[in-house]
């Protein structure tokens, strides 16, 4: 069996061992086909991928506003550039630097994608986390034991990679109902990346593991450098796809909140509303829309100023949400107009429910001697069906009533 070359961390051998080659020749006669997987070039290309996916994450992240998940990915890439590309230079003399530094630079890496998963998960980098496996690296390396134990160096290097991929998964674990869509394959990279390092731990301790890759004996090397490139473009991208994901999430809830009030706005209401509804038709429940709006707003504003508008529009958006149940629906559909579904309530409960409002309204202090109070018209499914416009313009006549009877006052749609 051929001397087989190992390493402590990602890069093993140097140049001068690191020849990986397969080669495939067909039964019987004929021309013989063969392969050549070159290991060296197989490295150049891992480093070359690492730098340029790392620069692409260095422009997202400048063009993201200060999106830090980039940022930290964009270290991890980079820093295992220069890990592999230090840790691959054995063999031409420089073998303790490339073990000591090579494979610190490779811990480092480690820390900073865990890191990138901890601060998508909305918590602080932790720097003695994102540095504490390069400086064990280089602690345990001043102990000359270790540095010239191959399996024992091999040993440390996977289970600091097995480390630091189990906590990057369990941050992103932690988040995974957030996002839909981009969490799941992340985790699954860093789960394989992960187990991918408790195989070597098993198999490869500097002896021969049977896996053979190359003739020359670089086996698992060709191996771990071929699950490098791999798992960088994976979790590269995977990343790209978690940061645009909760980006959208984030334009979403903007565009359906209404800035002042922070309840949702004329959209939200109207497409949570018509789900709402769709839903409320199918169990057979009936459901009911409140239409409230403000009386002489237009008066508090000239009277008391525009910011007492304000403030009266934000009590009574607050009121609102605080006021009814989690599943009924509140929105804020025009300037001092707001709306309200309440799936499950019929005729009665529902004028129960605006009553409740209207008199809480009135006991509103926004400031001594400012008084705010509300007309509320309602519709039920029992008149207008399930049909949400239809509820709205039915409301909406009750409201014109509440408003004609003299104001802070209910109307139903079928009185
Ligand atoms: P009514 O009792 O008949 O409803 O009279 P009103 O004065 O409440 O109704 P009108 O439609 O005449 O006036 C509504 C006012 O609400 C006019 C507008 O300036 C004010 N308004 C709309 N949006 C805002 C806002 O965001 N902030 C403030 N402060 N005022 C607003
Ligand atoms: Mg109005
Ligand atoms: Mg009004």
């Amino acid at each position: 069996m051929a001397p087989r070359p190992n390493g402590s961390g990602m890069a093993s051998e140097g140049w001068r061992h690191a020849i990986g080659a397969r080669k495939v020749s067909p039964p019987g006669p004929g021309p013989s086909l063969s392969m050549t997987l070159h290991l060296p070039t197989l490295l150049l290309t891992v480093v070359y991928v690492l730098i340029l996916l790392g620069l692409l994450m260095l422009h997202a992240w400048w063009r993201s506003e200060g999106e830090s998940t980039l940022g930290y990915m964009a270290g991890t890439l980079l820093v295992a550039a220069a890990g592999m590309l230090l840790g691959s230079l054995r063999g031409i003399g420089i073998d303790t630097l490339s073990i000591v530094l090579g494979n610190m630079l490779l811990q480092l890496s480690g820390g900073l994608g865990w890191t990138t998963s901890r601060v998508f998960a909305g918590r602080p980098a932790w720097w003695p986390g994102i540095m504490g496996g390069a400086l064990l690296w280089g602690l345990l390396c001043l102990w000359p034991t270790f540095l010239a134990s191959l399996p024992l160096r091999v040993a440390i290097a996977n289970l600091l990679v097995i480390l630091y991929s189990a906590l990057g998964a369990w941050e992103l674990w932690r988040v995974r109902a957030s996002l839909t869509v981009s969490v799941a394959p992340a985790l699954g990279m860093l789960v394989l990346h992960g187990t991918f390092y408790c195989l070597r731990l098993s198999f490869d301790r500097g002896a021969s593991i049977g896996l053979r890759w190359s003739e020359s004996g670089a086996d698992f090397m060709a191996w771990m450098v071929l699950e490098a490139f791999l798992f960088a473009n994976g979790i590269a991208f995977a990343t790209l796809a978690m940061v645009r994901e909760r980006a959208e999430q984030r334009y979403r809830a903007v565009a359906y909140r209404d800035p002042l009030t922070d309840i949702g706005n004329r959209r939200a209401f109207t497409s949570g509303g018509e789900v709402l509804l769709a839903r409320c038709a199918a169990e057979g429940r009936p459901a009911a829309l409140l239409l409230c709006d403000l009386d002489h707003f237009k008066r508090l504003n000239d009277t008391h100023g525009h910011a007492m508008g304000d403030a009266a529009l934000v009590a009574f958006g607050r009121l609102l949400a605080l006021g009814v149940r989690q599943q009924d629906i509140c929105g804020r559909i025009g300037g001092e107009e707001f709306a309200c579904l309440l799936p499950g309530a019929d005729r009665t409960v529902s004028l129960q429910v605006a009553e409740r409002i209207r008199q809480a309204c009135s006991e509103l202090s926004l400031e001594p001697g400012v008084r705010v109070s509300v007309s509320i018209g309602v519709a039920s499914s029992e008149q207008a069906g399930y049909d949400l416009s239809r509820l709205l313009a039915l409301s909406d006549q009750a409201l014109y009533r509440a408003k004609a009877n003299g104001r802070d006052r209910v109307e139903c749609s079928a009185d």
